[in-house]
Parts: C-alpha cells; structure tokens; sequence
C-alpha cells in the first residue's frame, strides 16, 4: 500500500515541545513525517543545521516513523522530491494566520497536489516559540518541561559558551 507521507517543514532553532505535539500528532494521520529543516535562513540561528537536526534526532529515537532531512530552495520542490502528499503547519495565534494563509496559497498554486494542512497548537504549547525559549535560557530562566532534553542540554551549553 501506498505510504501518506507529511513534510513538517521548519527552522527548528531548537525545536520545541510545541513542534514535538505537532509531529505526535502528524503521526496518526500519516504513515511517515519528513521534519525538514530549513537551510538558509535569513535569521542568524543559535544553532547550525547539524545541531537542530540531531536534537530532533534525539527526541525522535525510538520512532522510526519520522525522519529528519534538512533541505533548501522551494518547499514545494522539495515536497514533491520525498513523495509527500501534504505540508504540515502549526498555528499558535491568529499572528500566524496571515503568513500562513498566504504560504499555503502560493504553495498550492505552485504544486495543487500537494496540501498543506494546519494543526492548532495545543494551548499548553500556544505560548512556546523557538525565540522566546532562546530569549528565556540567555537571561537565565528555566526552560523545563518547555523542550525536549536534548535541547535543555544543548542550550546550557551554548549559552554558557556564548557568554
Ligand atoms: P518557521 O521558521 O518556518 O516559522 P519554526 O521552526 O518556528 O519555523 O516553526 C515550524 C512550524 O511549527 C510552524 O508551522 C510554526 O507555526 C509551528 N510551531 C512553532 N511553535 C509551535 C508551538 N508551540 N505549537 C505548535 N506549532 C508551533
């Protein structure tokens, strides 16, 4: 039979327990989630493409049903390159909604075969994003509970070298 693979595509610096909700769930809808990592973003990333990959590598260890993959270029391309059916994104407020919305219109206008679909963030995780968690660690708060181990590791680490 036919695997339904999903895209959950992303910078992913570093991931979040939010990002880890969506993935669990992409699981029961799909038999495989590519969790791509964004290459070339604009943003200076704390950590380099190597290191986001590994700490979804880490909390994704005993699930052989995801698989991490970086990529750069056109989404959609790349999409279409790993045999996906549907992009995957997740929604935390209405700020997200606009930029969302418009993606999703050039993505489907780029490639119609492919649909992306939207998954609201649990409102445990609403609040959580990549930047604030980076903000929050740099000024000495707790992050626990907030990302995955290997994250909470990581940050440590990089901040304390930063410093
Ligand atoms: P991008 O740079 O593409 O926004 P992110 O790594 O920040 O990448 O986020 C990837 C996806 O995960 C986006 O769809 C974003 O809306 C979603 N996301 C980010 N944080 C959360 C969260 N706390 N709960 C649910 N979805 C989230």
């Amino acid at each position: 039979m036919l695997e339904r693979i999903a895209i959950y595509p992303g910078s992913f610096d570093p991931i979040t327990n939010g990002h880890v909700g969506i993935i669990q769930r992409s699981l029961r809808i799909f038999d495989r989630v590519v969790v791509g990592v964004l290459r070339n973003i604009s943003k200076k990333p704390l950590f380099n493409v190597e290191e986001r990959s590994a700490m979804i590598q880490e909390t994704f260890l005993d699930e052989p049903r995801v698989e991490v993959d970086t990529f750069e270029g056109l989404l959609v391309t790349y999409a279409e390159q790993k045999g996906a059916v549907a992009i995957v994104r997740g929604l935390r407020a209405i700020a997200d909604f606009e930029y969302e919305l418009q993606m999703s219109n050039m993505n489907r206008r780029l490639a119609p075969e492919v649909t992306t679909i939207f998954l609201m963030a649990e409102d445990r995780h609403a609040y959580i994003s990549s930047s604030l968690i980076k903000e929050v660690a740099a000024l000495g708060g707790d992050v626990h509970g907030l990302v995955p181990p290997s994250v909470e590791h990581r940050l440590m680490a990089a901040l304390q070298t930063k410093r």
